[in-house]
């Protein structure tokens, strides 16, 4: 098992999480339950931003991409760590918003905003909104001009690095649906269009370039070729750049198959970026530009773990043996969704050694309701409890309520503490936004 400094096994062989036994946490808020680590979530925080601060003059800021993990809470503590935002939703930013978040520090994204999401993003005078099309220029031109404003913006482009990580994550590849790229010229078209309208002011450029990316050279090539199209539209353009956002992606672990990740990995992936682009400007002789980073994941992934109980456990001879818990796709569809990987262990028992290859399978009424398939673990009982690992990130983010299974609460822990950042559902909420018309009565 791993355990990161934030997890331990204590005396009576239990997981520890934050200074409190996770069958202490099972007792008191049941079970299925998100923990939170306060502490953790901090640190990646500061690496980060320490790195910028140290080796790149603090020109730049740390947004947390907070698609992998929104809610009021997690807004505050990134807040208070003085990192900034990325939204990608009207819902994002209303909660971020209701957290108070300062609005000079919140970025949107998206391929498809919608108006309504343009507006509000306007009216609430946000930092700067990523513009991903041609359309959307012309949409939110129109929108500052009758607002009578001026929106700064970046355009979001696609330097057609591949990186190797899963496909379904991978998302600056020439063909995908977010952003230009650079290589076929539509990258260039859409700066030279961005020049032209009046209520915007275009910034620079962003960049994303995939995934759980543990890579660092992905990173330092994408920060060359959008440094060379910055040279090569000032050249043409007159048009000097003076933000870069190089998006998030940096990877996590989740399995042993995956590089053995530590605090310090994540100072080298900045470091590997900055030292970069401190020299690909000097070559291209173009001005250094104010950094922006977007981690999600690492902020927030290994920051988590889910606890459930086992409910039962079937086994199939020779062929598959279920550990059924009380969670499921409905808490983390990330198996379901593209066959991502989990370490488990027994909770209450974390010092058995793994001797069975199981499934853990959800409680969902489809067959493909993993959390985790074949893995190691020890040999579980009924009412045992299970913790799966690095499920901070894209779990609670991506839930749903399907099967009308209630989404389970998220307790943040630290020091001993423990709270509630988002409460239990109830079946009332379940069926809040039900209507029977009057002639079904
Ligand atoms: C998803 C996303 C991120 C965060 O990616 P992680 O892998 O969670 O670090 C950052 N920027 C953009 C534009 C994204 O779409």
């Amino acid at each position: 098992m791993n355990c990161r400094d934030t997890l331990r096994i204590n005396a009576q062989g239990h997981l520890e999480i934050g200074g409190i036994d996770t069958v202490q946490l099972v007792k008191e808020f049941g079970t299925p339950l998100y923990v939170m680590d306060e502490e953790h979530i901090r640190k990646m925080c500061g690496i980060y931003r320490q790195t910028i601060e140290k080796e790149y003059n603090g020109n730049g800021l740390v947004l947390y991409a907070s698609k992998a993990l929104s809610c009021l809470a997690i807004y505050k503590i990134v807040e208070q760590e003085s990192l900034g935002i990325d939204v990608v939703s009207g819902g994002e930013l209303y909660t971020a918003l209701k957290a108070g978040f300062p609005t000079d520090k919140i970025y949107m994204h998206g391929n498809n905003k919608l108006v309504t999401e343009l507006q509000m993003a306007i009216e609430n005078k946000i930092a700067c909104i990523v513009v991903d099309n041609f359309t959307e220029l012309d949409i939110l031109d129109a929108l500052c001009q009758k607002y009578g404003v001026q929106q700064n913006i970046l355009l979001r482009i696609n330097p057609g690095v591949e990186a190797h990580t899963h496909q379904y994550i991978q998302t600056a590849k020439v063909d995908s649906k977010f952003g230009f790229a650079i290589s076929n010229g539509s990258a260039e078209q859409f700066t030279q269009y961005a020049l032209t309208k009046k209520n915007l002011n275009l910034q620079g450029y962003h960049c994303h370039i995939g995934s759980q990316i543990f890579e660092r050279d992905s990173f330092a090539l994408a920060t060359d070729i959008m440094l060379q199209f910055i040279a090569d539209m000032q050249k043409k353009y007159q048009f000097e750049a003076s933000v870069l956002n190089l998006g998030g992606g940096y990877g996590i672990w989740y399995t042993d198959e995956d590089v053995k990740t530590n605090i310090n990995c994540y100072a080298e992936y900045v470091k590997t970026i900055i030292t970069q682009l401190r020299k690909k400007a000097k070559e291209y002789n173009v001005k250094e530009p104010f950094l922006l980073i977007e981690p999600g994941r690492s902020i927030v992934g290994e920051a988590g773990i889910t606890l459930y109980t086992v409910g039962n456990i079937k086994e199939i001879a020779n062929l598959k043996k279920y550990i059924a818990i009380d969670g499921g796709m409905f808490d983390n569809p990330r198996y379901a969704l593209y066959q991502a990987k989990y370490t488990a262990c027994i909770a209450n028992r974390a010092n058995d050694k793994a001797t069975e290859i199981v499934s853990l399978a959800g409680k969902c009424c489809e067959s493909g309701d993993f959390i985790c398939e074949d893995i190691p673990l020890a040999k579980a009982n009924i009412g045992d409890i299970i913790a799966v690992f690095s499920t901070g990130a894209y779990n609670y983010a991506m839930s749903s309520n399907y099967n009308r299974n209630l989404v389970p609460p998220i307790v943040l822990v630290k020091k001993g503490r423990a709270a509630y950042i988002v409460k239990p559902q109830t079946f009332e909420d379940i069926i809040r936004n039900d209507v029977l018309p009057e002639y079904l009565k």
